[in-house]
């Protein structure tokens, strides 16, 4: 039986992601969900999307059309500002993912923001996706948009390996590049916000897997903490890999809500965030939602609903051969709580 319900998809989602009272367990992702099945079904494809707004839209789409999700996300690379600010990138083909190929600035004192920063192909792509998706969804279904935080520019500007070395040889040249890379995310957030984003998922990858949970606060935490108050409308950071060592941090940072990785068990992320934050994730993409059954996508999803998990979704960009009957999974798990 299918509950009651009285909020809007859009109320609902941005309602959970900022801890306020919900008629049901939000669904919906801050990163992406396309797959090849969507996109036979939507009919725009991997890599076109990335480039056209409209392809972006139509595909984004998809999160509420065919999966029944309360938010739509249209960017589904972690490529476009690099692109827009001079790296080399592979587009992927229809079944993988973007990546960058090269990694122009040495030092902070080469990064430049272009004026036309706004009007380079991939920046405009997102753009126009979301101001179509405002036209058409915008009252009704919640629209993230999406940005790099200053973390992720410099893997990508600066090259990741370089840029962990000097976190632990030349910490003032990291904070350079941090600190003149945040002005990316507060231009193109804002634009998305224009454009008409409800609500901006900051990706910015202080993962476990690669540094420690101190240097997310000495390096970032400050930073993450202004860029919230400058972006002024809810945002969601998303890290993968273990963060559990981190999830007091980011509370601290005065995030409303952080996207999380399976690799922390929702119970241990609840005692963490303290209450002081919603959490967003975090099915198991591998193993459950690429590899596993849909009853085990639905028992996942209400491991981390009965764990306090307030809005569900996969914990990550899913992979682009998940079966859809697993992420329509998702969905089914939160018709059987409220
Ligand atoms: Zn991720």
């Amino acid at each position: 039986m299918l509950s009651a319900t009285t909020m809007t998809p859009k109320e609902r989602y941005l309602a959970g992601i900022l801890g306020k009272p919900v008629d049901r367990t939000p669904v919906g992702s801050p990163t992406s969900v396309a797959t090849v099945e969507q996109m036979v079904l939507t009919g725009a494809f991997f890599p076109t999307v990335h480039l056209d707004g409209l392809a972006m839209a139509r595909l984004g789409a998809g999160a509420y059309e065919i999966l029944g999700y309360d938010a739509i996300m249209p960017v589904f690379s972690v490529t476009q500002e690099a692109a827009a600010l001079g790296c080399e990138v592979d587009w992927g083909t229809i079944d993988s993912m973007p990546v960058v190929r090269t990694h122009p600035w040495s030092d902070p004192d080469r990064v430049r923001v272009p004026e036309d920063f706004l009007e380079r192909p991939p920046i405009r792509a997102v753009l126009d996706a979301i101001r179509i998706l405002r036209g058409t969804y915008g009252g009704r279904v919640a629209i993230i948009g999406k940005v790099m935080g200053p973390w992720t520019l410099s893997y990508h500007l600066h090259g990741l390996q370089d840029f962990l070395i000097e976190t632990l040889l030349e910490p003032d040249k990291v904070r350079a590049f941090l600190d003149r890379l945040q002005t990316v995310p507060l231009r193109f957030g804002k634009a998305q916000v224009a454009a008409g984003a409800d609500a901006l998922c900051l990706a910015d990858h202080a993962t476990g897997d690669l540094v420690r949970g101190t240097m997310y606060r000495d390096f970032l935490q400050p930073i993450h903490r202004e860029m919230v108050q400058e972006l002024g409308c809810p945002v969601v950071l998303h890290i993968c890999g273990n963060t559990l060592d981190r999830i007091g941090y980011i509370a601290d940072a005065g995030l409303p809500a952080f996207h999380f990785d399976s690799k922390v068990d929702a119970v241990d992320a609840m005692r963490a965030a303290g209450g002081r934050m919603s959490l967003v994730g975090n099915v198991n993409n591998t193993e459950i939602l690429l590899a596993g059954t849909s009853e085990a996508a639905e028992q996942h999803a209400r491991h981390a609903v009965e764990s306090g998990v307030r809005v569900l979704a996969p914990e990550c960009a899913v992979p682009l051969h998940t079966p859809l009957e697993n992420l329509k999974a998702i969905h089914r798990a939160v018709r059987h709580y409220n």
